[in-house]
């Protein structure tokens, strides 16, 4: 690993090569594989990530909104890519730059079919979302008889996948639930195909779901935080490898004498002669204000430094009393060595809103 010379976000694509791969190992041979590349692919880089997984042969991308995936076929990504959660406002540009929109309501097909026909399309690709449980998106079962209507009324869309989304799967106890969700969306979709006369592909599982319930694999399996490193269990965390690394360094040392404050608020006081350094990170990076006062840390030369007091807009100030460091010395805020996931326990939150928050004013850069 290079040294930071300022606050830099690395990206190492070997490890993201690793939990494709490993992912990959779980899945069927014939089995597809999405590849989840919303909020610039969970805070790194959508643009060289969806390149690198092209290189990996990725068979589907998906981001969020429809400008994500403007970006991308601005960028020359060739790959198809779905837009999981898109409007009406922006239907003629995901026709226009061939990108694949989530169907999920009576609204959107609605609206979907009336500007594909505009546009004089025939057999554009849609994606079906059905609503098992997690009461997000998706149309409901007895939406089925509406969808066939519409879909006999026009040759300009066709159904290139029917799909839902799990609310529980990283949680054993959820089980039943889960369970309940695959049954209801085996009957959802062969309900449709039956209906349809031809048999789109069906997906249904994200990253715990791929690694906790093999038997909801179908035909494609959609991947994010799990392609990044995380698994969102300890054992399965082993398997992967966080491809960010969140490193800076000692901008500067202060002693503290005892009964000293330091930073806003004069949240932190100190209860000894101690030291302090002052990172370049702050909350308008995405380390949130939640990190302060303890809750959060940062690893200086393999050691725990706690976040003291209040986290500032742009740097933070670690306790460093028994750290043996130096002005210029490197920071890891997280990465291998000090997990988002680990970092993010105390504060009460998950990897995946860590992850996403790194600002686009911290440089990205790639270890190949
Ligand atoms: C974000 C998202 C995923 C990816 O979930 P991970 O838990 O990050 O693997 C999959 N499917 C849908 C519909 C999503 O919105």
């Amino acid at each position: 690993m290079s040294k930071a010379s300022e606050t830099v976000l690395e990206i190492d694509l070997k490890a993201l090569q690793h939990n494709f791969q490993y992912l990959k190992s779980k899945i069927g041979s014939k089995v597809k594989t999405l590849a989840v590349i919303k909020a610039f692919a969970y805070g790194s880089d959508s643009v060289e990530i969806a390149k690198y997984l092209e290189v990996l042969d990725v068979d589907y991308l998906a981001v969020a909104y429809t400008k994500e995936g403007v970006v991308l076929r601005d960028a020359g990504i060739k790959t198809p890519i779905v837009v999981l959660h898109p409007q009406p406002v922006n239907f003629q540009l995901i026709i226009e730059r061939c990108l694949e929109p989530s169907i999920y309501s009576p609204r959107i097909l609605t609206s979907f079919i009336e500007v594909a026909e505009k546009h004089h399309q025939k057999d554009y690709p849609i994606h079906v979302k059905f609503n098992t449980g997690l009461n997000r998106l998706g149309f409901w079962e007895n939406d089925i008889d509406y969808i066939i209507e519409k879909l006999a009324k026009t040759a300009s869309i066709k159904v290139s996948s029917i799909f839902s989304h799990l609310a529980a799967s990283e949680d054993i106890d959820e089980k039943e639930f889960t369970l309940n969700q695959i049954d209801s969306f085996k009957n959802i979709s062969i309900n449709l195909i039956d209906n349809l006369g031809y048999r789109p592909m069906r997906h249904m599982t994200n990253t715990s779901g791929i690694l906790n319930y093999p038997e909801a694999h179908f035909d494609m399996v959609r991947a994010g935080i799990g392609l990044y490193g995380y698994g969102n269990s300890a054992k399965e965390s082993e398997n992967l490898k966080p491809i960010a690394t969140l490193k800076s360094l000692i901008s500067q040392i202060h002693m503290i004498e005892k009964g000293e404050s330091v930073g806003y608020n004069r949240a932190y006081t100190s209860s000894d002669y101690g030291k302090t350094a002052t990172i370049p990170i702050g909350h308008a990076d995405g380390i949130s204000r939640i990190y302060g006062h303890g809750k959060g840390h940062v690893f200086i030369n393999g050691k725990k430094a706690p976040i003291v007091g209040n986290v500032c807009m742009d740097m933070l100030m670690v306790n460093i009393s028994d750290i043996d460091c130096k002005e210029g010395d490197e920071v890891i805020v997280f990465g291998a060595e000090n997990t988002a996931e680990h970092l993010t326990e105390d504060a009460g939150t998950i990897s995946y809103e860590l992850l996403t928050a790194v600002s686009q004013r911290i440089k990205r850069v790639f270890r190949r």
